[in-house]
């Protein structure tokens, strides 16, 4: 019990459940997860504006089942961990050197952001186009539904995080080719391809799903010529290399259907927010917010109407979630840049400023309604800021 105590302190104070302003709580003497008390900090001394209820909008990868296979890892994040997230569902996964997700296909729309490292990606379509594609750091892929497809590491292997249009998706649970050869009889195959049994006698007695391969060669050695000529609506996008829109505090790279023109189902925005800044208060007219974050360690607090606020702490590995039309800004809480990713499932991504709806209504009308004054009505912007900073302006940190 000492040792666990100095281990305890020596990572500084232990937090206790006071909010400093009023003085609302007591020391919490009992049982309890220092570690996760000090992870939460605004879920531990909620800010004094939080009230009512709303449902969990936080699950970690963390605190998911890792699936491990020679070649890489996968865990993912559906509506059995995580039940508000019913539009998407994601997995976040490494292919070592050579490590192959296999040949497979799926029901639903595959998106996906490469963090590190590089894989290469294949695909065939209905008329016979095939695609291959080498996808490095910051870039994207998507799959349209039914689409079969694989994903190998290349030299330095990868992790990338997969979403799926529909939150009660598993990727354990895919149409993949070992499993499907193995639970067809020989005879078939062999009537299929027009070879002898003899042919199929060492193939995989189940599905394989991950495995180590070899780090395959280049990707015009890998090219296999089509009559039918290539997919004519790349697979990849390369959306770290997109220029960003920058405000005060941060910027934001957007891509759905209108620069990503495959991407019919899926949308997403990558937002940095500096030390310091904040994703503005606004919310999203089309649907709910699916979020993950990359980098760094925030806050979210999201308004439900009639008095409800709640708010989370969120850092890398971290999903978030937003119902459809909820209000709700998140802040830089940490040292370093907090990087995200909102994802939505739609052919757009749109959102809505709480600051230009303010800024583009009748002045006597916000004034009124807010009993404000000039102080604020002539700071209104016009323009949408996403992520804003102002010096001088900032919260405290409890
Ligand atoms: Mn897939
Ligand atoms: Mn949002």
């Amino acid at each position: 019990m000492e040792g666990d105590l100095r281990n305890q302190t020596r990572n500084g104070p232990i937090p206790e459940p006071i909010r400093r302003s009023d003085g609302a709580g007591n020391v919490d003497r009992g049982p309890r997860d220092i570690m996760r008390d000090r992870e939460n900090p605004n879920m531990f001394v909620p800010p004094v504006t939080d009230s009512g209820l709303l449902p969990n909008l936080k699950f970690s990868f963390s605190d998911t089942h890792m699936q491990l296979n020679n070649g890489g890892w996968s865990r993912e994040i559906t509506v059995r961990d995580f039940p508000i997230a019913t539009t998407l569902a994601a997995v976040n996964m490494s292919l070592t050197a050579g490590g192959v997700r296999e040949l497979h296909w799926h029901q639903q729309a595959e998106w996906a952001y490469m963090l590190l490292g590089s894989a290469r990606i294949t695909s065939v379509d209905q008329m016979g186009r095939n695609f291959i594609a080498d996808i490095s750091e910051g870039d994207l892929w998507y799959f349209p539904p039914g689409i079969p497809h694989s994903i190998q590491g290349l030299e330095d292997g990868c992790e990338f995080l997969l979403v799926f249009d529909d939150g009660s998706f598993s990727d354990l649970n895919t149409l993949s080719i070992s499993d499907w050869f193995a639970h067809t009889p020989k005879e078939v195959l062999s009537a299929n391809f027009g070879v002898p049994e003899t042919a199929f006698s060492q193939i995989p007695d189940d599905q394989v799903y991950i495995y180590q391969d070899q780090v395959p060669g280049t990707i015009d050695g890998q090219k296999v010529p089509s009559p039918y000529g290539t997919i004519p609506l790349s697979f990849k996008h390369r959306l770290l290399a997109q220029t960003p829109l920058r405000t005060s505090g941060g910027s934001v790279r957007i891509v759905d259907s209108s620069n990503f023109p495959i991407s019919k189902t899926i949308a997403a925005a990558l937002v940095e927010v500096e030390p310091g800044g904040m994703r503005e208060l606004h919310w999203h007219p089309n649907n709910d917010e699916w979020q993950y974050y990359l980098a760094g360690q925030g806050r979210m607090t999201v308004f439900a109407g009639n008095g409800v606020a709640r708010t989370f702490d969120y850092r890398a590995g971290d999903v978030g979630y937003v119902p459809f039309a909820y209000g709700h800004y998140i802040q830089n809480t940490g040292e370093q840049s907090l990087w995200l990713l909102e994802m939505f499932k739609s052919d757009r991504f749109v959102d809505v400023s709480l600051n230009q709806w303010m800024a583009l209504t009748a002045r006597e009308l916000v004034q009124s309604n807010l009993n404000v004054g000039s102080e604020l009505l002539d700071a209104l912007r016009k323009q949408k800021w996403p992520v804003v900073k102002y010096p001088g302006y900032g919260y405290e940190p409890k």
